[in-house]
């Protein structure tokens, strides 16, 4: 690892903002939640993943987190 430049490890966007580091926006901290939430959420690390998959997960865990007993 190389480099002092940091990189929104989601969307490896440049200089992530301070408030959401090491992510570039509070979406891509979502996406990340996920991720951890979701386990099964899972992708080629050697690709970053596309605005749509992004979007997929953070409803998948969206959705996961609304349910309730009922
Ligand atoms: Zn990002």
């Amino acid at each position: 690892m190389s480099g002092k430049e940091k990189r929104c490890p989601i969307c490896k966007a440049k200089a992530p903002v301070a408030d959401y580091r090491p992510f570039c926006s509070k979406r891509c901290a979502d996406v990340d939640l996920s991720r951890w939430l979701g386990g099964a959420y899972a992708i080629p690390s050697a690709e970053p993943p596309d605005e749509f998959e992004i979007m997929e997960a953070v409803e998948a865990a969206r959705k996961e987190s609304q349910q309730t007993d009922d």
